[in-house]
Order: C-alpha cells, then structure tokens, then sequence
C-alpha cells in the first residue's frame, strides 16, 4: 500500500519535493496556505548552481527546460564603493552555466507544471503519533491524517514545532526592499549601472544592492545594521533627524517613526541613511516604487533535532540562513534528494529509516552553508567595507 504523504508548502523546497515524487508516480498532497499560485508578488531572481537546485531540477526531469528560461548572463556583478568607483566588474564567460538566474516566478511555474496543488489550505498545527498517523490541522478547523508530513513551510513554519523548539531570531542587519520597472527604456541610466547582472554598493554597516530581474525589472535592496525597531524612532536608532531629506519629514510634524505606506517619508529616510553616496547609486533609492521592510532573521545553526517518526523539514522550515543565494539551492535539493528516498522506501520501516537517514545529511550539508552564509553577512555589511570586496574576491576565485 502506498503511503500518505503530505508537504506544507509549495515553495522551492515543497514544488520540487512533490514534482520528483510525481517522476516516480507516487502521489503526494501539496497544502499551500496562499490562495492561488500568484496571490502575492513572487519575490526577486534567484541563481541556482550547478550543484545544487540544477541538480535538484536534473532529478525532476526539469533541467533542460530551466536551462532555456534561465539567464547566465545574469551572473554578472558589479561593485562600487559608495563615490561611485567601480572596483570590480566581473562578466560570465558565454558558456558559463554554473549560476544562472531565474525569477521566482518562472521557477515555480516550472515546477508546479501537472501537480494538483490545494491551494488555500493553511495548517496551524501538526501532531504526529496518533492512532491514525500524524494529524494536521487547518485554520479553517478542518484536520487530516497523513503517514509522513513534510514541512517546506519556510521561515515561520507551524510544522517545526512538531520537532523542535527552535525559532528564528533577528540577525541585527535589516533591509528595505524597492523595485524599478522597464529599466532599460524608463531609466536607462540605472540600467547601464546595473549591467546585465547585480551591481553592489558596500559602505560602513551598509550597502545597496540591485538586481535585474526579466523583463526590465529590477530589485534594490538597502541593506543595514540597525535594532529591529529602528523605524520606530528615526532619531533615537540611526541618529538621522536633523539630516539630509528628513528634516521635511519633521517639520511636517509627522511622527518620529516611520509609516511604511507614506513612500515619501521611507524614501527621505533611506536617503538620509545613505548621506554622501554618489548621486547615480542614490538614483536607485530616488526612482524605486513602493518599500517593504524586509529583516533578516535566522534559526540557529547548526539546527537538529531528535528524529520524529513521520514528520519532517526541508528548506527555510529547517535552516533559515542569511539571503546570500543558497537557502533556495539547498531547500530544492533537500525537495529532490527527500523524495528519492521516499519513493525508493519499500515499506512503513523502510520509509522512517529513509527520512532518519536523508535528515542527517541535510543537518551536516546545511550546516556548513548556514556558518558560510552568517560569517559572510558579517563581511556584506561590515564596519569594514573593504571585507565585502575581499569576501566577493574570494568566492569568485573559488
Ligand atoms: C531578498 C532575498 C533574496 C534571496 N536570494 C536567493 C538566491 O539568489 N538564491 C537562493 O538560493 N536563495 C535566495 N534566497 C533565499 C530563498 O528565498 C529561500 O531560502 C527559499 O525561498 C526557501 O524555500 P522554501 O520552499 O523552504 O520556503 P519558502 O520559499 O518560504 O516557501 C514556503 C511556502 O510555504 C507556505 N506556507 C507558509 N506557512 C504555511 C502554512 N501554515 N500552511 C501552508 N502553507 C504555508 C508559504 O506560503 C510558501 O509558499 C533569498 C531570500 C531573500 C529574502
């Protein structure tokens, strides 16, 4: 008999979890708490390597398809110091597929293809260990039984409680996230800055960072070291009243803190913060749209647990880590690899002994990247800017 198999989530880690059991023809259930594939805005490009999400889209029969979305020429990077010299401009070789770029929004595409998702369906709760296997319920009070529940559940996940007390805590380094639209035609300045790739601006606790989506998009990203209530009172966190820009929002009589739906008043702020940069990397900040709050927050690392018979993790539910472009490699390959196993697990024994065995890998792989990913926030926005560059230097002679 087949088992009963669910996954919570139908980000990387679920869809390529749920699209390799599909190659293998064992059924699975995908509960996905959005109501619809494009409820919320994507998110931005994300780089998949070589050796982990291509090979994690290998083994779902996808990667000559991803190979044709996909954009090498989006490896490119360059880096500026905030006067606006350019240190290093590093272009891909043509035939270099070792990192390309995809959007979110392409990959998931790709990997949804025929799998049957339950929109709609957010879990609160799972508890394993009941006569009828492990048990998930439903915000809207409905529940289900399964023989395994996977939790590709992300960041905030309510199946992690099921195996572990961990929680993610704040890293000290936030971001304020903006975009631009139609680059190349409305702003084609900043797309000549931007390149074909990412362009980094690394100053004391600070950088801006964009990035080329498709279609002329682009994503920006003011990245700092701040207490995670610092735009509650501008003057008392960041020392910023009284310069550059803000003084207009005060003397409006506005509120110390800041009101992330008055565009204005987050631009002024961030341009406060950036003071002195060179007027073109400001650019960025001045013609960016609306502004989320974005901070980085992390599980510890490395993060285990006592193994729980019919539940597990997979991706950011397992190991959130700093946004230095591994979490979706790593959650897709953990999709793949678990799902191999899996279906590979004759019986019910075969099938906790496959999970017990897939958790120790994931445990000692994620665990170097998550110590990579924390020591190289350090280095991204750092008191010392040069350690960026070096750091920047380093991964690309590796
Ligand atoms: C700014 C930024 C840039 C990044 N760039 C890169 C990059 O270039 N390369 C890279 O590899 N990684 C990158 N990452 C990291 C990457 O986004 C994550 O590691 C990746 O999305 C994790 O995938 P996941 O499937 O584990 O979780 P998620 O992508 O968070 O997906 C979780 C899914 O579960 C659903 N869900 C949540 N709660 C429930 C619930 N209770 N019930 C049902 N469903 C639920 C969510 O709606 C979501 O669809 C970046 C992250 C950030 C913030």
């Amino acid at each position: 008999m087949r088992q009963r198999i669910a996954v919570i989530g139908a980000g990387p880690a679920g869809l390529t979890f749920a699209r390799v059991l599909h190659r293998h023809d064992h059924p699975v259930t995908v509960l996905e708490r959005d109501p619809a594939p494009d409820a919320r805005p994507p998110g931005g490009t994300l780089d998949l390597h070589e050796k982990l999400g291509q090979l994690a889209l290998d083994k779902a029969g996808l990667l000559a398809e991803f190979q044709a979305l996909s954009r090498p020429e989006g490896q490119a990077m360059r880096i500026l110091d905030p006067d606006g010299t350019v240190l290093r401009d590093w272009r891909p070789r043509p035939d270099d597929r070792a990192n390309p770029e995809i959007d979110r929004g392409q990959l998931r595409d790709l990997l949804l293809g025929p799998l049957d998702v339950q929109w709609g369906r957010s879990v609160t709760e799972v508890v394993p260990g009941t006569r009828d296997g492990v048990l998930v319920r439903f915000a809207d009070g409905r529940q289900e039984t399964f023989d395994l529940v996977v939790g590709a559940d992300g960041a905030w996940s309510r199946v992690r409680p099921a195996v572990s007390s961990a929680t993610p805590h704040y890293t000290g380094v936030t971001v304020v996230e903006t975009s631009l639209d139609d680059v190349d035609t409305r702003h084609p300045d900043l797309a000549r800055l931007i390149g074909d790739g990412s362009v980094a601006v690394h100053g004391v606790n600070r950088a801006l960072v964009a990035q080329r989506n498709s279609g002329g998009h682009v994503k920006v990203y003011a990245q700092f070291r701040a207490p995670l209530d610092w735009h509650t009172n501008l003057d008392r966190h960041l020392g910023l009243n009284g310069r550059a820009g803000l003084d207009a929002t005060l003397d409006a009589g506005r509120s110390p803190g800041l009101d992330w739906a008055d565009v204005e008043a987050v631009r002024s702020s961030l341009l406060a913060l950036f003071d002195g940069w060179a007027a073109p990397v400001l650019d960025l900040l001045r013609r960016g749209t609306a502004f989320v709050h974005r901070p980085l927050y992390v599980l510890p690392a490395p993060h285990t647990w006592t193994h729980v018979p019919e539940v597990t993790l997979l991706g950011d539910a397992a190991h959130l880590m700093p946004p230095l472009g591994v979490g979706a490699n790593l959650a897709m390959l953990e999709g793949a690899e678990l799902a191999e196993s899996v279906a590979a697990a004759p019986g019910p024994g075969d099938l906790d002994e496959a999970v017990r065995a897939f958790e120790e890998q994931m445990w000692a792989r994620a665990g170097k990247w998550a110590e990579f990913t924390m020591a190289g926030l350090e280095r991204l926005v750092s008191a010392d800017p040069t350690e960026a560059l070096a750091l920047f230097d380093e991964v690309q002679s590796s």
